[in-house]
């Protein structure tokens, strides 16, 4: 499998790291577990547990092997139960047993923890408490794509390694609909910008729509075990049906609502981002670099269409307004507001 370049560049640090001693105890890989996340970690647990002397790490010791087919003796690696989506406190208690138990090999013992955002509270307090005092030559990987519901105690005791930018899944998703978004019907001049300004606000409502839809079946059969309830329900369809605490019900209105908010503004950030690149692919043809260093390979020809339109004054002001717009909305002002003043004034030509 190939590795991406933000994998590749995480992973010369934690190398560096390493050869100077200095690994941290925890780590908060943030990114996707089926993605670049979950590669990043295998690939630096390999680097743990590779045994060869030379390039490491080698893929073919009997260390990178059980790695790379997460089946070391020293490796626990937890995940999300199905039923619950959630990861329970035994899952931890199983955990703490792994850590104190003296190594197989005889070297470093490691835990993954993947969805650890999806830790319940009283397994993450347990947690906790092992990660503020963790054994000698023990390594906590934890994955997560939703950092924000981890408690921020074990944030705190993490080292983050944040791996966005991936296209894969819904980011692939969001990623064709921005070229969608920016390419359609090119208009120029502030009819072109009200259009695309229109565009976005239609793609922002979609991506609502589908973090609701992520979000709700997720937080409702967590709560619903919390209160027990999930042995007799066997279908998830009929929540409503239930006579359910009315204290319990607004509990858990809020936290869907919560969750459904948090989604959405992790795909908004993720769209930013995806109009970030595009519009610095834009500004290196305007710069008359190498097309094989674009973000939207594929779209080489429209982007260098709108870079022949532009001066590299326009094509580096386009760049500011989205890296705005981004602060802006990381900071909660109000998104229509930041919306209409941004995306009226990016430019579609220098016209
Ligand atoms: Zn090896």
């Amino acid at each position: 499998m190939s590795l991406t370049d933000e994998v590749k560049l995480a992973l010369a640090s934690i190398r560096k790291g390493m050869a100077a001693g200095r690994l941290a105890h925890a780590y908060l890989v943030v990114g996707n577990p089926r993605g670049n996340a979950g590669a990043f970690v295998d690939e630096m647990l390999s680097l743990l547990y590779c045994s060869a002397s030379g390039d490491r790490p080698c893929r073919e010791c009997s260390g990178c092997r059980r790695i790379f087919q997460h089946a070391h003796p020293d490796l626990i690696r937890v995940e999300p139960r199905k039923k619950s989506r959630t990861i329970q406190k035994e899952q931890v208690q199983q955990i703490q047993q792994h850590v104190f138990q003296t190594s197989l090999e005889g070297g470093w013992k490691s835990v993954v923890l993947v969805y650890a955002e999806r830790l319940q509270e009283m397994a993450a307090n347990k947690l906790l408490k092992t990660l503020e005092e963790p054994p000698d030559r023990c390594l906590f990987l934890l994955l997560s794509e939703n950092p924000e519901f981890l408690l921020p105690t074990i944030v705190s005791r993490c080292q983050r390694v944040v791996l966005p930018g991936e296209a894969s899944g819904e980011n692939a998703a969001l990623k064709a609909s921005v070229v969608e978004m920016l390419t359609a019907a090119p208009e120029s001049g502030v009819m072109g910008s009200m259009a695309c300004a229109r565009r976005m606000l239609d793609l922002l409502k979609d991506i609502r729509a589908q973090a609701e839809e992520d979000e709700k079946s997720g937080v409702e059969t967590e709560i619903l075990e919390k209160m027990g309830q999930m042995d007799e329900m066997d279908h998830p369809g009929e929540i409503g049906r239930r006579d359910v605490d009315p204290f319990i019900r607004g509990e858990m209105a809020d936290a869907v609502l919560a969750r459904v908010e948090g989604k959405y503004r992790e795909l908004r950030t993720i769209l930013l981002r995806w109009m970030l690149f595009w519009y610095r692919d834009v500004l290196l043809c305007v710069c008359g670099l190498e097309t094989d260093m674009l973000y939207f390979q594929e779209e080489a020809p429209r982007i260098r269409e709108m870079a022949a339109g532009l001066t590299y004054r326009r094509a580096l002001a386009n760049i500011r307004i989205i890296e705005e717009m981004k602060d802006q909305l990381e900071q909660s002002l109000p998104e229509p507001m930041v919306l209409e003043r941004g995306l009226i004034r990016l430019n579609y030509s220098s016209e």
